[in-house]
């Protein structure tokens, strides 16, 4: 029963933040191109019921692979995978997860680029389920509002946990912290490899794959070159 409470105030919680998203969505038709495809009714399901289902399609998989799902080393694989799943590597897709949109004055009046560089990203290739591992580095130019340091970790890695394509995360990055900062000038380069291509296929674990997002004053050939330089990184955009 009390269960049940908890269940019904965080659909409640949950219904409200997508009320507001959509909300923003119909203001701002510019961005829906960034936006993760879910289905309008990706939250009507409770997190426990995801998990319940996805372990027993994980189980069908396996069994359907041949494996002893009575093995001892198997047993608890379904359960395992459907909670990671959920809870830790696609627990991004919830709107209520989204890092709080908390912004201080700067006080310093310091209105020189900012990078954040070497935030690591733990993401998941939403073509083969594989993961996509490597480094952001992102940049913004304050207008008077500035973010916790930490804060940038934070975005990257919630949008790094949902099914993803590199080009859009490294897009959503970048809407969140202009809309978070409320100025245009903002750039996000992700540099990261694929295990689908390195593990598997053509099996080139050497290559990476670089995106880059510059809004604003970084479109300007000086503002970008200053940010490459200080993430040094040589590739010509
Ligand atoms: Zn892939």
């Amino acid at each position: 029963m009390h269960i049940q409470t908890n269940h019904k105030r965080e659909q409640m919680k949950i219904d409200k933040i997508l009320e507001e998203q959509f909300e923003e969505l119909g203001d701002n038709h510019a961005s829906s191109a960034a936006d993760t495809p879910l289905r309008e009714d990706a939250f009507e399901m409770s997190d426990d019921k995801k998990i319940e289902d996805i372990q027993e399609h994980v189980y069908h998989i396996m069994e359907t692979l041949g494996l002893d799902l009575t093995d001892d080393s198997l047993r608890g694989t379904p359960r395992r995978v459907a909670k990671m799943f959920v809870k830790e590597i696609f627990g991004g897709l919830r709107p209520d997860k989204k890092p709080k949109a908390s912004t201080f004055e700067n006080k310093y009046k310091y209105g020189e680029m900012l990078v954040e560089k070497n935030i690591t990203v733990y993401s998941t290739c939403e073509h083969h389920l594989l993961p996509i591992v490597g480094r952001a580095h992102i940049a913004y130019i304050s207008t008077g509002k500035v973010v916790g340091l930490s804060k940038m970790n934070r975005i990257v890695d919630y949008y790094a946990k949902r099914p993803q394509v590199q080009e859009r995360m490294t897009m959503q990055v970048v809407q969140e912290l202009q809309k978070v900062l409320n100025t245009k000038d903002v750039a996000c380069v992700i540099d990261a490899k694929h295990l689908c291509v390195n593990s598997r296929g053509i099996r080139d674990i050497e290559s990476s794959t670089v995106t880059a997002e510059f809004g604003g004053k970084f479109k300007e050939a000086a503002t970008k070159r200053e940010f490459l330089d200080y993430i040094k990184l040589d590739t010509e955009f």
